[in-house]
């Protein structure tokens, strides 16, 4: 008879959190590694200044199906960890489309067709394009970057500007020139042909470590689970059991390893494997795009018009006012996607030309108590057309990758990585 197995998986971020619930729902055991103190990796809680922050300000969508019903899984309360926004786009003084309360994806083509700042013509174009794209089930015979794809269906110059660049960087975090036409086209079908409440943008109300991976480790601790934090593991050897891990406190043994770290610690991990060089190859062969997130603590009576907008042709792409989100009174976040020339400006100067922006489009003459710059340099793979990413399952039967960078139809979100993790327990059971 087969004995039980037992999985380590290595990273609690998001994706080897949702494995490692998915195993313990089933009654298989499961130990978590994780290198740093706190759980959630490239979601995770930071504190500053006394303040809740995040290590960027995350968006999630309606249609992020497996990480919604996760985090009920798991003990959340969807209406009380969200602010949920209908459909929505406000570009400060040069855009604006809401979707009115009617089913996908009428929802949009009238939004598309009543938006504000843009021509009737154009207004006309987005709606065909959308309609186009739907008859096509949202499929392209070969991927092409998301800006050759708007060349071809006439969404020039405004339409660009003010509706897909913003969506394709939010979206996909790559240029839309290096952007891959068909992961974009994967997220819009999801989003916005399938129910309107697929569309809906949720902003959290609680920090990005609480909403789930900390709720996560007690339920894999309340099945019998083990969790080991500021634990990294070193090395992964396969022998006649399964895998020796090495960890910070000694060495391991398991019939199955979920690899769930991020891109470049799994290509570490996982080269001294020789079966495993074309796996490492592929990954290696990954590029990454940053994010960078300013948090700006003004005075408590600091209000931005929306919870969530942007500003056009400006270093700041999007702002959030975590007083009608969360209730932080003051605190304002400029997200700044992809690479561009902020990426040459140091922190301070980065700030002050954001500081300088909100005075000029908010006439917000006050200045912050204090700001803080956090670049994720790595932040997710560049999701550029027909890229190959590794699957889930490796040529070494027992070892299996988890994470957003993995093979999928999502760019790098919550979503991908999630969806990923459950994959791998499903393989396992
Ligand atoms: C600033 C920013 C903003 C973002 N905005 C959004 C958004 O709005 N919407 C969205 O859906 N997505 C967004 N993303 C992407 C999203 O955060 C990621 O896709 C997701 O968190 C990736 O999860 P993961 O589990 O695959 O990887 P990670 O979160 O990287 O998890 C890997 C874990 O492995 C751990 N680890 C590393 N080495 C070892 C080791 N040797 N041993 C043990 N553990 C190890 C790490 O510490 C980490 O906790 C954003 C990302 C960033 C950085």
């Amino acid at each position: 008879m087969n004995s039980p197995p037992q999985v380590a998986v290595i990273g609690g971020g998001y994706a080897g959190m949702a494995a490692a619930v998915s195993l313990a729902e089933r009654g298989i055991s499961v130990s978590v590694f994780e290198s740093a103190k706190q759980l959630g990796g490239r979601a995770r809680g930071v504190i500053h200044q006394e303040t809740q922050l995040d290590n960027g300000q995350h968006l999630l969508l309606g249609c992020y199906r497996q990480t919604l019903s996760l985090i009920e899984q798991v003990g959340g309360n969807l209406e009380q960890d969200f602010l949920r926004l209908p459909l929505q786009l406000e570009l400060q003084r040069q855009f604006s489309l809401k979707a009115p309360k009617l089913p996908a994806p009428l929802h949009l083509l009238i939004a598309l067709l009543t938006a504000k700042g843009l021509s009737y013509t154009a207004r006309l174009k987005a709606a065909r394009f959308m309609l186009t794209l739907r008859r096509s089930k949202f499929t392209l015979a070969d991927d092409i970057s998301v800006a050759e794809l708007l060349e071809q269906h006439g969404q020039h110059a405004d339409l660009l500007q003010k509706l897909w660049e913003p969506l394709c960087i939010a979206a996909l975090n790559t240029p839309i020139h290096k952007a891959s036409a068909q992961i974009l086209l994967n997220v819009l079908h999801d989003a916005l042909n399938r129910t309107r409440a697929d569309s809906d943008m949720l902003l959290p109300r609680l920090d990005f470590s609480a909403l789930f991976p900390d709720r996560a480790a007690n339920y894999i601790l309340q099945r019998g689970g083990n969790l080991h934090t500021s634990c990294g593991v070193t090395s992964i050897t396969p022998n006649e059991f399964g895998f020796a891990l090495e960890v910070t406190n000694g060495s391991q043994l398991f019939s199955h390893v979920i690899c769930a770290a991020p891109p470049v610690i799994a290509a570490k991990l996982l080269r001294p494997i020789a079966q495993l060089a074309q796996t490492v190859k592929i990954i290696e062969a990954l590029r990454h795009q940053p994010i960078y997130t300013l948090y700006l603590k003004y005075p408590s009576h600091v209000r931005l018009p929306h919870a969530m907008q942007g500003l056009h042709q400006r270093f700041s792409q999007w702002l959030f006012d975590k007083g009608q989100i969360d209730g932080q009174q003051g605190l304002l976040v400029a997200v700044i996607s992809a690479e561009g020339l902020h990426q040459n400006l140091g922190h301070d100067e980065l700030a002050q030309r954001v500081i300088d922006e909100l005075k000029e489009e908010f006439a917000l003459y006050e200045q912050p108590a204090w700001y803080k710059v956090i670049a994720e340099k790595r932040a997710t793979f560049a999701c550029t057309p027909g890229l190959h990413r590794p699957g889930q399952q490796t040529p070494l039967p027992g070892l299996l990758l988890a994470g957003d960078y993995t093979q999928g139809a999502y760019p790098a979100t919550l979503e991908g990585a999630v969806l990923s993790g459950v994959r791998c327990a499903r393989l396992i059971a």
